[in-house]
């Protein structure tokens, strides 16, 4: 292992470093003083020579190098990693006593690329980046080792892996299998989460404050619930009191599980509607059948990983929020999200701005969402700031 290898970028490019933002594009490298590996720590100097930080090295990928460190004395080892770990879960200890958390939040942790997720004693990990991919065996052991969890599975198998040259990886990495289908408590409800099938690690941790929110929103309202996954938001909206409501989307695995979580909390069945298909196409049809809802939540997929997506992204969410805006019923709410890393909170704004007004609705801004705080943003990582949602009303 070429521990030691030094790094020189072209002239200017340590400015973004010096503000700690830990990525250095292939285009920023002058020299590599070494043949470094996929994996391996490499030192990063600016041109003249001046030490940044350490990083790790990523030869297929256009984010050629993510800094780990910027203190000289402390190269990439098993002690920054418990560090990182120990520092990443005194965080989460501020976050309520939950038993589905996020643990640790790649660059926002200091730990570019390593998700981890907790499942009530399950840890679901993510090794997105190689330097992820090259410490995940001793990830594993110090995880174990801090949270006294039963096992580690891995998830690894995300698009960005082909991106960062990595193979996929997923299975037990520490202890059993899980079972098919845990079970966890959020808020007080019942969720089934599949942790080796399911979405992500399983589940969308990240909307928990606002699903406990659209909670409080719901009472009495009859709901649209578009792109409702396992219906986190569903079944928050019924516990809330919610008149009825209609969930769509378009896996039908994730509809059943959505159904059980209803039932595993002894809710009402009958108030709610289940719709597999296109939520486009189902928000259009509602429209020409004139219907009307109180609360109506859009929670889509990502339709920009990347700002160069941001036009067709912004195509999308117009059309599904300007749909929304038809379909509220005078007073009516919508709780409007975006988790595109590659579409602004602006940008967002501007859209649902154009929506409202092309819909003819003066709907106000009541909140701005965002994830919770068990997914932190680190101030010198704009990139990490993925979801943002508003909270808006109709006047009625
Ligand atoms: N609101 C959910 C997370 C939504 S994730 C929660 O709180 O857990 C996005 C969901 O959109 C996924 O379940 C995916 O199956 C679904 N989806 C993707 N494209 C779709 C489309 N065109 N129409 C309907 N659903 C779609």
């Amino acid at each position: 292992m070429s521990v030691g290898t030094d790094v020189f970028l072209k002239p200017g490019r340590e400015k973004s470093l010096l503000r700690r933002h830990p990525w250095v594009f292939s285009g920023a490298i002058y020299r590599i003083d070494g043949t470094p590996a996929g994996g391996d720590s490499v030192r990063v100097r600016a041109h003249g020579g001046a030490f940044l930080g350490w990083g790790i090295y990523s030869p297929q990928s256009q984010i050629a190098i993510r800094l780990w460190s910027w203190e000289q004395t402390q190269p990439i080892d098993a002690a920054l990693l418990r560090t990182r770990l120990t520092q990443a879960l005194a965080l989460r200890r501020m976050c309520g006593n939950q038993e589905a958390l996020r643990l640790v939040h790649g660059e926002s942790d200091g730990l570019p690329g390593l998700i981890v997720d907790r499942y009530a004693d399950t840890l679901v990990l993510q090794a997105s980046s190689a330097g992820a991919a090259r410490w995940r065996e001793a990830a594993a052991d110090l995880l174990l080792e801090l949270t006294g969890c039963a096992r580690v599975y891995e998830r690894s198998d995300a698009e960005v892996m082909s991106l960062e040259g990595i193979p996929a990886r997923s299975g037990p990495l520490r202890g059993d299998a899980p079972p098919a289908q845990m079970q966890v408590r959020e808020n007080g409800l019942s969720l089934g989460v599949d942790i080796a099938g399911g979405h992500k690690t399983g589940f969308y941790l990240d909307q928990r404050d606002n699903r406990a929110l659209v909670r409080t929103l719901a009472a009495g309202r009859k709901v649209l619930d578009c792109f409702c996954y396992s219906g986190g938001f569903t079944v928050n909206a019924l516990a809330g009191g919610a008149e009825h409501v209609t969930s769509v989307d378009a896996s039908a695995e994730a509809l059943a599980l959505a159904r059980d979580n209803v039932g595993r909390n002894a809710l009402d069945a009958q108030r709610a509607q289940w719709v597999e298909g296109d939520a486009f196409q189902y928000l259009r049809k509602l429209r020409d059948q004139g219907r009307s809802f109180g609360l109506i939540v859009l929670d889509p997929p990502k339709f920009a990983p990347t700002a160069a997506h941001a036009e067709r992204a912004a195509r999308g969410y117009k059309d599904i929020n300007l749909l929304a805006f038809k379909l509220l019923a005078p007073g009516g709410l919508l709780a409007t999200f975006s988790c595109s890393g590659g579409v602004s909170r602006d940008l967002f704004q501007k859209i649902v701005a154009g929506a409202a007004s092309d819909a003819r609705v003066d709907a106000q801004i009541l909140r701005w969402m965002s994830a919770t705080p068990d997914h932190p943003v680190a101030l010198a990582f704009p990139e990490g700031e993925y979801l943002k949602g508003m909270l808006c009303r109709v006047p009625g």
